[in-house]
């Protein structure tokens, strides 16, 4: 069964904002999907539905992810807590034993290169940084599936590239799956095989593009 499956799914905001139409997704284990469309498409919403924050008003719709991981744009950290701290925030990990919890945090920080950063705090990093903080913190969850919200809008290109890389290739060796947005096609195709092109209002997938494929 897929880990997000979307079927005919139609959501209506309570003002009358009609911003999903007809929408047929589905995320399987093991696949890392882009969806690629102009602002306003919908693509967050998508992900909220994904990620069980938000109810398609028509349709079908499955989730088969017990946990989901969410990686935003900004990270969303707490100034004020340290790089640990802020990855040990998850409430979910209240009810894990301390020894082990305290293992996930710093695995977690060494797969995503933070190792030594633990003490410093949010403004002494860059973004590029902050965003690996954030990714660390999906992963002390073990999610079965990983939703990104355009985690690499607010970086310079070296950066995100960079990050493109490694996330590609944590994707790959441990085999988790990824519902990614953009609003860029060449980091859809960069970092996933499948690309989905989503657009209009309310928006609705149009799309997939196979790729590789050739830029015109
Ligand atoms: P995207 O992520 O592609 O920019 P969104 O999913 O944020 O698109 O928004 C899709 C449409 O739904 C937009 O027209 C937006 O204004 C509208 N929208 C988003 N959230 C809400 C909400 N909570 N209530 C009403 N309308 C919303
Ligand atoms: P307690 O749970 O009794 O407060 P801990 O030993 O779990 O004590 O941690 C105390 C504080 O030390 C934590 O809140 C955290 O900020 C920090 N801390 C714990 N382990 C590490 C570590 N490996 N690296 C950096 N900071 C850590």
């Amino acid at each position: 069964h897929p880990l997000v499956g979307f079927e005919h799914s139609e959501l209506v905001y309570p003002d009358g904002t009609h911003a999903l139409r007809d929408v047929n997704l589905t995320v399987r284990e093991g696949e890392f999907v882009s969806v690629v469309g102009p602002s306003g498409c919908g693509k967050s919403t998508l992900l909220r539905l994904s990620a069980g924050l938000e109810s398609i008003t028509d349709g079908y719709m499955q989730c088969g992810a017990d946990r989901v991981g969410y990686v935003f744009q900004d990270a969303t950290l707490l100034p004020w807590r340290t790089v640990w701290d802020n990855v040990a925030l998850f409430g979910e990990l209240d009810g894990v034993p301390r020894e082990d919890r305290k293992h996930r945090i710093a695995a977690a920080l060494a797969t995503v290169g933070l190792e030594g950063f633990e003490d410093h705090l949010p403004h002494m990093l860059s973004g590029g940084m902050r965003m690996r903080v954030s990714l660390a913190r999906s992963l002390t969850l073990d999610p079965d599936l990983f939703l990104f919200d355009e985690p690499f809008a607010a970086l310079d290109e070296i950066t995100r590239e960079r990050l493109g890389v490694e996330l590609n290739e944590l994707f790959a060796a441990k085999g988790f799956a990824g519902l990614f947005i953009t609003h860029s096609v060449s980091e859809a195709a960069f970092l996933s095989n499948r690309v989905l092109v989503m657009s209009g209002r309310p928006g609705t997938i149009v799309d997939e593009i196979e790729v590789p494929f050739d830029f015109p």
